[in-house]
């Protein structure tokens, strides 16, 4: 099938790669032309693991890169639109990149298309796409709603091997037409999910709501666990034993992060708004502002409330590991306040120093390996679980620290080892060794 795919971000650029890879032509479409210059050479400008290969493998061949969007629409019977839809100043979802993109396609299409929007949009969105297209073009056309749920990190096996797939729309030669497009993704049997264009859309924030609340539920038991002398590893796992609750999702830590879970959970407050009040996804986004806080109050305290003339080691910095994706990464209230407070940074994330260096504006010195970080510092902060943090030398790090003291926000270690390691060891919901 011939494909165009409207916005070439983590989501629009793993997908066209993906349906390339299963045998369709893919022209990838972006406003941004430093973006596609770049992948037109190959250069794949985020992290994401596999997607480099894939690009690669598939560049020229059924993958193609433009900034002209007339081109990707005469081009293709199937147009996705995969922009962003940042927060808007009352937690609402914006929709315009969205409205844009369709009413573009829109002026340019000459025949047949079918429109796809697979960016995170509030419910009514793809009907308001169908207005706006049929307002537009006099030529036929179909609108399905085709929410996207990969999760960065593993967002090419996510999309390779989806749980499902969830088509909205009541055009059944279009989900016909979308169904073939999904086949080769789901031969294990996984299922394809038809449902009209609302419930598709509220199916995604649905999903990302839930998985918020489960992070924000266990960190808030962790808080309890710690003030009443239990360990939430303990806790986690015993209640993770109950086949109604399961044991995925329920790390404690400081906060979820990243370009989704608090925007989109904001949107769906924002969408319950005047009729139908959120009460417990208002929680839920409080709960996870305040545990971004709560490492540093024990670094706070640790310090005697003084942090002027203390170096911070900071390890990990993406909002979760295996990408460098900063956006809403709790690493950015932490490290903001530890500044403001006078503190030094040395940090060290293994692919998101580039973007922390930027986003900093040269306020923190990122380092290139992570012992490094460590060097004359007072204490080490762990942010981030990448997998390298999990078993380091701890004879290193205790010989490059100035004093053995770890603030831990994953919790990656345990607390016995610690103590006889002879390290001062603070984590979450686990009490301080
Ligand atoms: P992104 O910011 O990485 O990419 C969006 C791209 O769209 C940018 O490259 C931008 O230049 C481009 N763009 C904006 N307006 C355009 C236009 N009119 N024409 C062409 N290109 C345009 O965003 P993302 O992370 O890929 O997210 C895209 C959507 O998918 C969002 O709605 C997001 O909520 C949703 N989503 C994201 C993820 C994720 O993990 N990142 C997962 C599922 C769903």
């Amino acid at each position: 099938m011939n494909i165009a795919m409207i916005g070439t971000g983590y989501v629009g650029l793993v997908t066209g790669a993906c349906f390339a890879e299963s045998g369709n032509s893919v022209v990838c479409m972006d406003i941004d032309r430093d973006r596609i210059a770049a992948l037109r050479e190959g250069k794949v400008p985020i992290h994401e693991p596999k997607l480099v290969e894939l690009v690669l493998r598939n560049l020229n061949i059924r993958l193609s890169f433009t900034t002209d969007l007339a081109a990707a629409v005469e081009a293709s019977k199937i147009v996705f639109i995969a922009v962003g839809t940042p927060q808007g100043i009352n937690g609402n979802a914006k929709v315009e990149y969205v409205l844009t993109a369709a009413k573009n396609i829109a002026q340019t299409m000459s025949g047949y298309r079918i429109i796809v929007n697979k960016s995170t949009a509030p419910v009514g969105t793809a009907d308001q796409i169908y207005a706006l297209v049929e307002r537009t073009t006099p030529h036929p056309f179909a609108v399905i709603s085709n929410p996207e749920f990969l999760k960065e990190g593993c967002a090419v096996d996510d999309f390779m091997k989806p749980d499902r797939v969830v088509l909205g729309g009541n055009d059944a030669e279009a989900t016909e037409v979308l169904k073939k497009l999904y086949e080769p993704f789901v031969r294990t049997g996984n299922p394809i999910v038809v449902m009209d264009r609302r419930s598709a859309e509220m199916s995604k924030y649905a999903s990302n709501a839930m998985l918020a609340t489960k992070i924000a539920f266990i960190n808030e038991i962790a808080n309890l666990c710690e003030e009443l002398g239990a360990d939430v590893d303990h806790v986690r796992h015993a209640i993770g034993l109950d086949r109604r609750i399961g044991p995925h999702f329920i790390f404690p830590g400081i906060g979820y992060g990243g370009s989704c879970f608090p925007k989109d959970v904001r949107a769906i407050i924002s969408m319950g708004n005047s009729s139908c009040e959120m009460a417990l996804l208002k929680a839920v986004d409080e709960v996870n502002e305040r545990q971004k806080t709560i490492l540093l109050d024990k670094v706070r305290a640790h310090f005697g409330g003084h942090l002027s003339m203390r170096t911070v080691a900071v390890w990990g910095l993406s909002f979760k590991p295996s990408t460098d994706d900063m956006r809403e990464s709790p690493s950015i209230p932490v490290i903001e306040s530890l500044l403001k407070s006078g503190a030094s940074i040395r940090a060290f994330d293994p692919v998101a120093g580039k973007q922390a260096t930027k986003l900093f504006n040269g306020r923190v010195h990122c380092c290139e390996h992570s012992y490094e970080a460590l060097e004359a510092a007072d204490a080490l902060m762990i942010l981030t679980e990448w997998n390298e943090f999990r078993l380091p030398d701890f004879q290193r790090v205790k010989r490059l620290l100035k004093s053995p003291v770890i603030f831990d926000g994953r919790n990656l270690y345990n607390t016995a080892e610690m103590r006889e390691l002879g390290f001062t060891y603070y984590s979450i919901g686990r009490g301080n060794v």
